[in-house]
């Protein structure tokens, strides 16, 4: 288990994706979600996923972050092959190295904010440091609102709070789908900001899954999907 630790911690280790497919057996058939995808996440880059609903991106997003692993195909981090890891391997490196944030907050109703973000670096297996939680919330202008529990939140303080849980714990990789999907303009823009400054100051790999062109235009590449497979790929200028 240390080995997956070290390399997924690696400064500068990609993530790459090759020959993956992944079907899910329904009542109606198999649903072929990802079709022959190949694709390498730079580490420090940020990248966006856009295409139309059901096209596969919550699907490859979940393989990206290993918490799902493709019927057919490679993935990556590093040295390390993902796809063939233990389920107990792959979680200890997804709750060390990832960080995920999800159009709904998941926030644990019955505890406190701190509480919640906290936990999140007990189960990196680190100590839930105050000052390092409250820098997060700080830098997230929530700072005030720790001892409060979610119900007392509007939705955008919500997932902010979501996002000081997803990156309390100095992940190498953050991965965000639909963030912004629920939320007005004015806080999903503070959700997006939050999270590109992170990638900005301290090199976290940034892929977001979004219907918003604008916070697509943000990121340093876009990729483009349909019916499954990668159907473009481009760099967006700066
Ligand atoms: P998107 O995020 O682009 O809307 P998804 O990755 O969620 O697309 O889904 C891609 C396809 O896979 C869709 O046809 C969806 O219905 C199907 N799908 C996703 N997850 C499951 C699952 N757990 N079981 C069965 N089908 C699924
Ligand atoms: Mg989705």
């Amino acid at each position: 288990m240390n080995e997956v630790l070290v390399a997924s911690d690696t400064p500068g280790a990609p993530i790459m994706l090759t020959g993956v497919s992944m079907e899910y057996p329904t009542s109606a058939g198999r649903v072929q979600a990802l079709v022959d995808v190949t694709l390498t996440v730079g580490s420090g880059t940020s990248t966006a996923i856009v295409g139309p609903s059901g096209c596969g991106k919550s699907t490859l997003l979940g393989i990206i972050g290993g918490l799902e692993i493709p019927t057919t195909g490679e993935v990556r981090v590093g040295d390390d092959i993902v796809s063939s890891m233990s389920d107990q391997d792959r979680g200890a490196m997804r709750r060390r190295a990832f960080g995920f944030v999800f159009q709904a907050d998941n926030l644990q109703p019955f505890l406190t904010v701190n509480e919640n973000v906290g936990l999140q670096s007990l189960l990196a297996g680190l100590p839930d440091e105050d000052a390092q939680r409250q820098a997060m919330l700080d830098a997230l202008e929530i700072g005030s609102f720790g001892h409060r529990f979610p119900d007392q939140l509007s939705g955008g303080q919500r997932q902010r709070v979501a996002v000081a849980r997803a990156l309390v714990h100095g992940p190498r990789v953050a991965l965000a789908d639909e963030p912004t999907g629920s939320l007005d303009t004015a806080s999903s823009d503070k959700v997006v900001l939050s999270l590109l400054r992170l990638h900005e100051q301290k090199g976290t790999t940034l892929v977001v899954v979004t219907h918003d062109r604008s916070v697509a235009e943000r990121m340093d590449v876009v990729i483009e999907m349909r019916s499954g497979r990668i159907t473009g790929t481009s760099a967006v200028s700066s």
